[in-house]
């Protein structure tokens, strides 16, 4: 493939530039020594230490394996191509997709364009290096789920692709440029779903950025519950576009409601053991944690103490921070709303907003203030200019 875009050295620059592809660490979360790869659509060529050592054809299936703790054997169905350090299967085609199926799995994978593979402590590592916009569309996918409003696949496809560009140096010690878990964006390669793919084409390059020209953090979750919150409430940095609203489109979704019960005991101890760490503070001395519930608060207030409500949604795995505490006598009852960190874009909200007639400019204008659609292309540095 094509790399349309040059990295600019950092010391240089302090902005990225960006390609039109992009190297994401597959099964990033699985371990495994043996894999199965089988090109589908397209022409692929294998490459063997940087040498190509093999035409590939559709009915080509390969078998390779660590062995010697870092080398990789290659076996095609009749016999062994040899033992390697890197390996590449090269797309050459205008549409290249390969299987995969480590032995570990039960499933295999279809992934777009090209795969790296080396071995590292006795495990194979996989890098896919897809096109931006293949990597939007298995993102959507794994993101929003099937059966979604076309408008609303739209909104998702530009803040996955807004969020992939601007998250683009987070693995640069590792190797590559995104990992394919939450940590960066879920993705297991190519979708099917027609309605994703228009709506990856329909908006093809365009990311959001804010007044300096910056590509936005792009935050969603999936439901607030009835009210946004400020990015500095959950996180540390105050972003001028992530600000808490009121959001009436998500009220009477699926994630809107959730309650969880806890010993009353559990909940004592619970607490205790967590002021231990804190200091009191004076000007909330009286506890009332069980009072009416309060959409905007971050934290807790029990006998002087403050404790964050991320804390405790963690700790308990709550869906959300936003909500009320009864007290049952033997028992405590939490009745909550949202689904999410609410900061920026609601995705049941979204949805809504998609089904009620608003188009996708709307929506991202809704949710994420005073921010403008852009060709990535256009950034500075972006390769393109
Ligand atoms: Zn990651
Ligand atoms: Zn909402």
């Amino acid at each position: 493939m094509k790399k349309l875009g040059l990295l600019v050295s950092l010391l240089t620059f302090s902005s990225f530039a960006y390609s039109a592809t992009l190297s994401i660490h597959i099964y990033s979360d699985k371990t495994f020594s043996d894999i199965i790869i089988a090109p589908l659509t397209g022409t692929y060529t294998l490459e063997c230490d940087g040498k190509r050592m093999d035409s590939c054809s559709t009915t080509s299936i390969y078998e390779i394996t660590v062995v010697d703790d870092s080398l990789l054997q290659v076996k095609s169905l009749d016999h062994i191509i040899g033992k390697y350090n890197h390996l590449r299967f090269r797309g050459y085609g205008t549409k290249n997709q390969f299987f995969s199926k480590p032995s570990t799995e039960s499933v295999k994978r279809l992934y777009d364009d090209d795969l790296t593979l080396t071995a590292e402590h006795g495990n194979l590592k996989l890098i896919n290096i897809v096109d931006l916009e293949h990597y939007v569309a298995g993102v959507v996918y794994c993101e929003a789920g099937p059966k979604k409003p076309a408008e609303f696949y739209k909104v998702q496809a530009i803040i996955c692709r807004t969020y992939a560009l601007n998250d683009i140096a987070r693995h640069i010690s590792d190797g590559f440029e995104l990992c394919d878990m939450v940590h960066c964006q879920v993705y297991q390669g190519v979708t099917h779903n027609t309605d994703i793919l228009q709506a990856v084409e329909s908006t093809k390059g365009m990311v959001l950025v804010d007044d300096n020209n910056q590509l936005i953090t792009a935050a969603f979750h999936a439901n607030c519950g009835g009210q946004t919150l400020n990015s500095e409430d959950v996180w540390n940095s105050a972003l001028y576009y992530l600000r808490g609203k009121q959001d009436t489109f998500c009220t009477h979704q699926p994630a809107a409601t959730w309650e969880k019960k806890i010993p009353a005991t559990d909940w004592k101890n619970y607490l205790d053991k967590k002021e231990k760490y804190l200091h009191t503070d004076n000007l909330h001395s009286q506890g009332y944690w069980d009072s009416i519930p309060d959409s905007k608060r971050v934290f807790l207030y029990d006998k002087g103490y403050l404790i964050p409500l991320k804390d405790i949604r963690t700790d308990w795995n709550l869906h959300s921070t936003y909500f009320t505490i009864t007290d049952n006598g033997d028992s405590f009852t939490l009745s909550g709303r949202g689904y999410g960190h609410r900061i920026g874009l609601c995705q049941e909200g979204a949805i809504h907003m998609s089904q009620l007639g608003y188009n996708y400019q709307q929506i991202l204008h809704f949710y994420y203030l005073d921010v403008q659609l852009i060709d990535y292309t256009l950034l500075p540095f972006s390769g393109f200019n």
